[in-house]
């Protein structure tokens, strides 16, 4: 630290470094930029070219309020208020579930699934912030996306998410548990993201998950499963048949148990196998209802194993 005052917003960038680093930030340099950015309603690359220039007085305030919310580890996100998800500005908040990055995997998933000029119906269960909606509705113009959660808050976020990156109604999102509230035999693709951290391991998460984010989007019971296997139990009524299923999922263990369980439904899923993405390494379950798949669905993935 320099003996003079914070002055300009340089000054304030290495004090905030280094207060953020003492309270265990992992990513202090960054936070603090991307924090002062969003104060001085810039993008961080043209906060580069205004490092030596000085901050007016509310700007420090406002700077100084932000701080302290991140050193109480609240998430960034929560803080500058949105979060980049599939090249798409998520808003967020308290509430909601912060997209996560490996979740794109999801996305992938879906595309991989559905031509692209095909108008196939999708429902995102336990869609939080709609991020995984929006997404597939942006990248398939003729889908329908119809987004369900428990949470009025999440699906607050949803709904704007929904407005700014779709037009025309083409998403909607829908108060309700899982898919119970949809009619049966009429999706041509379900995902979701659902809660799958086994109960016994909410407390290693970082404080920023634990703390902040709604415990009810991530905690999934005793193995981690609960709402995944209710979902894919639902899945099998709500899915046209050869409809296809696709969920995140936390360990590749977890998505070879639900394979394995979809494929012993009675015959109601003709495949289900675990699959990975190469990058991130996030585990996700595909299923395939039985019968032949509508048009403009196919099954997402090659040289997957079945199970058992
Ligand atoms: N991957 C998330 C996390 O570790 C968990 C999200 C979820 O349960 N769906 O924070």
């Amino acid at each position: 630290m320099s003996s003079a005052a914070p002055h300009v917003a340089a000054d304030f960038l290495r004090l905030a470094q280094g207060y953020l680093a003492r309270h265990g930030v992992a990513t202090p340099r960054l936070d603090a930029e991307v924090l002062l950015a969003s104060v001085l309603g810039i993008s961080r690359l043209e906060l580069y070219a205004r490092l030596d220039e000085p901050l007016e007085r509310h700007e420090v305030d406002a700077y100084r309020d932000a701080l302290r919310r991140r050193a109480a580890r609240e998430p960034v996100a929560y803080i500058v208020g949105y979060r980049e998800f599939y090249g798409l500005r998520m808003r967020v908040g308290p509430g909601v579930l912060i997209p996560r990055p490996e979740t794109e995997y999801l996305v992938e998933l879906a595309l991989s699934s559905t031509e692209e000029a095909a108008p196939v119906r999708v429902a995102d269960a336990c869609t939080g912030s709609g991020a995984v909606a929006v997404a597939i509705a942006v990248r398939r113009p003729q889908a329908c996306v119809v987004g369900t959660d428990v949470s009025e808050q999440a699906l607050a976020f949803a709904a704007v998410n929904g407005r700014a990156h779709v037009p025309g109604g083409r998403v909607r999102w829908i108060r309700a548990d899982g898919l119970r509230a949809l009619a049966e035999a009429s999706y041509d693709l379900v995902v979701s993201n659902p809660p799958y951290v086994p109960s016994g391991e909410m407390r290693a998460l970082a404080p920023e998950i634990r703390h902040y984010e709604p415990r009810e989007a991530l905690d999934g019971g005793e193995d981690g499963l609960r709402t995944a296997r209710e979902l894919a139990r639902e899945a099998m009524k709500v899915l046209r048949p050869g409809g296809v299923l696709i969920m995140e999922l936390g360990t590749p263990a977890q998505a070879r148990r639900l394979a394995a369980e979809c494929l012993r439904a009675g015959g109601a899923y003709r495949e289900a196998v675990a699959a990975e993405d190469p990058v991130s390494r996030v585990p996700a379950l595909v299923a395939r209802r039985a019968g032949e798949a509508p048009p403009g669905i196919r099954w997402p993935v090659g040289g997957g194993r079945t199970w058992p």
